[in-house]
C-alpha cells in the first residue's frame, strides 16, 4: 500500500508531466498519498432541484431544471453578452452571460432540457442567473429524474491552473481516478484500539466521503477522522521530539539558592511578589535542579512583571558560579533593561554591563575581557550578544525578552555559548492561549504569570472617530496640565510607505500646533537608533510631554508617568499590538487612558474589534478574539517555530478542542509505550516514519 500512495502523481491517468509539475507547484503535490489528502474547501449542494416560483434574491448558488425559449446576443465586441431566458413551468428567469458569449450562443439548442446552476439574482424586475453553469440532462436522466444529486466538491485552484485548464472540475475526475486506482487498498493510518476508543471511521471510507460524499451527512465523521488523524501525528511529533531533547540535553545543575539571591530577596526586592511571579519561579527552580537544560517560556501580559523573575533566576546563575545574559530586541530596551537591573541591584556589588551595538572601542573591548574571564556575572545586550566576539567564560543562562523578535536560530547560537548549553528563559508578552502555546512553541515549557502586581488601575479606553477632536483636545489638555505625558500613535512606517510617514508628520505638526505650550516630541523607524534613543529619553525624562511616534515604541518602554496613549487609524492595527501599545500607559500610580481614533464608517467587523479593546484589558481574551477574528494565520508567523507537519484539514485554532484530546491519545502513547516496541503501535511507527521523512522537522531546535 504504502508504494502505491508514494507514487509519483504524475503517473495518475490524466495526469502526466505537465500537470503533475503544476500540481507541484502550485499545491505541493507530488505523490499520489499528497493528492488525496488535497481536501475540498467547500461543497456545493447539488442535491436539490428548485422551481423557478421558489427562487428568491437572498438564496446561495441553486440548481433549477429548464428549457430555454428564447435567446439573443446584445451589443458588440467587449460589452457583448447573450441572454436566454428559460422556463421549468412554474415561472422564468433570465440567463446572463457577459463572458464566452459566442460559446455559448453556439451551445443552446431550444430542444434541450438544462440543469442550471447558479446565483439568483434580482434584475430588471425578475429573476436572473448571470454567469450559471450549464449542463444538458441525457434523455435517461430526464426520464428518471436522477440528475443532480450529488454535493460536488470544490477544491482549491490557483490563477496559474486555471490557465492551464486544471480547474477544480478537473481535479474532481482526477481524484474519481486516483480513488479507483486505490480502491481496495488498506488506507488506515491509525491502530484499532485508538479508532475504537475514539470512535474514529475507517481511513478509506473518510477519504472516500470528504471527496465524494453523497450527503452533507456524511461530512462530520469524516471530517473529524481526518481532523484526528493530522493533529494526533503532530501532537505525538512533538512529545517525541521533547522526550528525546529531554534526553539527550544535559544541563548544569543549579543546586543552590545562595546569597546573591537572598540578599536581594530579602533587602533590595521593593516589593512582595505575586502569587502567578512566585510559581513561575518555583517552576523555573525546579527546572534549574534536574540536571537537563531548561528551555522555559515566560508569559505575561504587559506589566505582570516578566523583568523581575527574569533577574532573580539569573541571581541564581550567579550563585551557582555561572554568568548569566540577557537579550533585548532594541538598544531602548537593554537600555532600559540595564537600567532597572543596575537600580535594583545597587550596593550588592554584582557586576553587570551593558553591550549593544553602539558601544565601541575601549569601552567594548573591556566588556569582552570582563565576559571572557568571568568578571562580568551577567551581560545585558541586543543580539550583538551573540557575535563570535562575545565569549563566557562560564555562561549557565540566557535569557531572552520578547521572543518574537528572535528566530530559533538566533536562539540556538546562545546554547553553543557554553560546552554545556546553558538554561534558556524566554520571555515574551504575546499572549496565545494555553490550549495553543504547547504546539506553536513546540520544544518550550510554557509558565504563566496571570496576574497583575495589586494596586494597578485598569487602562480607560475609548474610541473615538475623527470627529470628536475636541473632546480628545481637552481631554489631552487636563492631562498635560496635571503634569502628566502623552504618546500619540501613528501606524508602522515601512520604507515603501511615504503616505504614513506623510500621516505621522502631518500629525506632529498639528499636535505642535494644538498645543503650542508644550513641547512635542517625534520617534519613527527611519531614524538612526542614536535619534531614538535621544528622543526616548528625552520623553523619559519629561523634557517633551507628548510624544508622536510610530510603533517603533510598541514593546517595552516604560515610562511611568505617561498616561495617555492616542492611536490614529486604530483600525489598521491587529488587536495584540492595540494591546501591547495600551500597555505603554497604565504604568504608574495614575488613572490612565488609551483612546482609539478611527473615521466613522467602519464595518461590522472593525467596530467588534474596537469593542472588544474598549471591553477588556485581559491580553488572553484579546488574544483569544484575535485568533477567532482573523483565523490562526498569523499566529505561526508571530511564534517563529515552523509547524513540524503540514495540516491540511486540521485548523490549530478552530480545532483546539479536538487537539486536546489528540495530545492525550499522543501523550497515552508515548507513556505505555516508551520503548517504542509494542506491536499494536507497529503501524503508527510506520506512519511517523512516512511523515516525518516527507517534511524536515528540523525546524524547532
Ligand atoms: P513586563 O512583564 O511587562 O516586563 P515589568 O517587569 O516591566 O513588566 O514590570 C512592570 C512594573 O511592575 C515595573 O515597574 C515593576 O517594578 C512592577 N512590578 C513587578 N512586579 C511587581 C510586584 N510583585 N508588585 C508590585 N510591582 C511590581
Ligand atoms: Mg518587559
Amino acid at each position: 500500500m504504502t508504494e502505491l500512495l508514494d507514487q509519483d502523481i504524475k503517473y495518475l491517468k490524466g495526469v502526466g508531466p505537465h500537470r503533475a509539475k503544476m500540481l507541484e507547484s502550485e499545491l505541493g503535490v507530488k505523490t499520489l498519498r499528497d493528492f488525496v489528502t488535497t481536501y475540498p474547501y467547500k461543497y456545493i449542494d447539488r442535491t436539490e432541484i428548485h422551481t423557478i416560483n421558489d427562487l428568491r434574491e437572498d438564496m446561495p448558488y441553486v440548481q433549477i431544471c429548464v428549457h430555454i425559449t428564447d435567446f439573443s446576443t446584445e451589443g458588440t465586441g467587449s460589452r457583448q453578452r447573450l441572454k436566454a431566458l428559460a422556463t421549468d413551468g412554474t415561472g422564468y428567469v433570465e440567463l446572463v452571460w457577459f463572458q464566452g458569449a459566442k460559446y455559448y450562443e453556439r451551445q443552446i439548442k431550444m430542444t434541450e432540457r438544462y440543469l442550471v446552476f447558479g446565483k439568483p439574482s434580482w434584475f430588471n424586475g425578475r429573476i436572473s442567473v448571470v454567469h450559471p453553469e450549464l449542463e444538458v440532462l441525457r434523455p435517461d436522466q430526464a426520464a428518471e429524474g436522477t440528475f443532480g444529486g450529488k454535493l460536488q466538491p470544490h477544491y482549491h485552484t490557483t490563477e496559474r491552473m486555471k490557465r492551464a485548464s486544471l480547474t477544480s472540475k478537473v481535479l474532481t475526475r482526477l481524484m474519481t481516478e486516483a480513488f479507483t486506482l486505490i480502491k481496495g487498498h488498506d488506507l488506515e493510518t491509525l491502530p484499532d484500539y485508538i479508532r475504537s476508543e475514539y470512535h474514529l471511521i475507517d481511513r478509506g471510507e473518510a477519504l472516500r466521503r470528504i471527496h465524494f460524499p453523497t450527503s452533507a451527512g456524511e461530512l462530520p465523521e469524516a471530517s473529524r477522522r481526518l481532523k484526528f488523524d493530522e493533529l494526533f501525528y503532530l501532537q505525538l511529533d512533538l512529545l517525541r521530539y521533547v522526550r528525546s531533547r529531554k534526553e539527550r540535553g544535559v544541563g548544569t545543575v543549579f543546586a543552590k539558592v545562595g546569597p546573591a539571591f537572598l540578599d536581594f530577596f530579602q533587602n533590595h526586592l521593593p516589593f512582595s511578589l505575586t502569587g502567578a511571579q512566585k510559581r513561575v519561579m518555583h517552576e523555573i527552580r525546579d527546572d534549574l535542579r534536574t540536571g537537563r537544560q531548561m528551555n522555559r517560556l515566560v508569559q505575561g501580559d504587559v506589566g505582570s512583571g516578566k523583568t523581575v523573575v527574569a533577574l532573580m533566576t539569573c541571581l541564581l546563575a550567579i550563585d551557582n558560579g555561572f554568568q548569566a545574559c540577557l537579550m533585548a530586541p532594541t538598544e531602548i530596551l537593554a537600555g532600559q533593561h540595564f537600567a532597572t537591573i543596575t537600580g535594583l541591584l545597587r550596593d550588592t556589588g554584582i557586576d553587570v554591563r551593558l553591550l549593544t551595538g553602539s558601544v565601541t572601542g575601549k569601552k567594548r573591548k573591556d566588556i569582552l575581557e570582563a565576559t571572557a574571564d568571568g568578571r562580568c556575572q551577567l551581560l545585558v545586550g541586543t543580539h550583538a550578544l551573540i557575535e563570535p566576539t562575545v565569549v563566557f567564560q562560564r555562561l549557565g543562562l540566557a535569557i531572552i525578552d520578547e521572543q518574537h523578535r528572535f528566530g530559533v536560530k538566533q536562539r540556538a547560537m546562545l546554547w553553543a555559548k557554553n560546552n554545556i548549553p546553558p538554561h534558556v528563559l524566554v520571555m515574551t508578552a504575546t499572549p496565545i492561549p494555553r490550549t495553543l502555546a504547547m504546539t506553536v512553541y513546540g520544544d518550550l515549557d510554557v509558565s504563566v504569570i496571570d496576574e497583575l502586581p495589586p494596586g494597578r488601575q485598569p487602562v480607560t479606553t475609548l474610541h473615538y472617530n475623527n470627529s470628536q477632536e475636541a473632546t480628545l483636545h481637552d481631554g489631552l489638555l487636563r492631562q498635560l496640565q496635571a503634569g502628566r505625558q502623552v504618546y500619540v500613535v501613528y501606524p508602522l512606517i515601512e520604507e515603501s510607505e511615504k503616505s504614513d510617514l506623510q500621516d505621522l508628520m502631518t500629525g506632529f505638526e498639528s499636535v505642535s500646533a494644538a498645543f503650542p505650550q508644550y513641547k512635542v516630541g517625534i520617534m519613527h523607524g527611519r531614524m538612526s537608533s542614536t535619534e531614538k534613543d535621544d528622543a526616548m529619553a528625552r520623553f523619559s525624562s519629561g523634557e517633551t510631554q507628548i510624544l508622536v511616534a510610530t510603533t517603533v515604541i510598541e514593546v517595552g518602554v516604560n515610562v511611568p508617568n505617561a498616561t495617555v496613549m492616542v492611536i490614529e487609524n486604530a483600525d489598521r492595527f491587529g488587536l495584540s499590538q492595540l494591546h501591547q501599545l495600551r500597555g505603554r500607559v497604565g504604568r504608574g500610580a495614575d488613572k490612565s487612558y488609551c483612546i482609539l481614533i478611527t473615521h466613522n464608517r467602519l464595518s461590522d467587523h472593525t467596530l467588534r474589534r474596537m469593542e472588544i479593546m474598549t471591553e477588556t484589558c485581559d491580553g488572553f481574551r484579546i488574544a483569544e478574539e484575535d485568533l477567532r477574528l482573523r483565523g490562526s494565520g498569523d499566529l505561526q508567523g508571530t511564534a517563529q517555530s515552523g509547524m513540524p507537519l503540514d495540516l491540511n484539514i486540521a485548523d490549530i485554532v478552530r480545532d483546539a478542542e479536538l487537539m486536546a484530546v489528540c495530545r492525550e491519545a499522543a501523550m497515552h502513547v508515548v507513556e505505555t509505550d516508551p520503548d517504542d516496541c509494542l506491536p499494536q503501535n507497529d503501524i503508527i511507527r510506520r506512519q511517523l516514519k512516512i511523515m516525518t521523512h516527507r517534511e524536515d522537522f528540523s525546524g524547532i531546535s
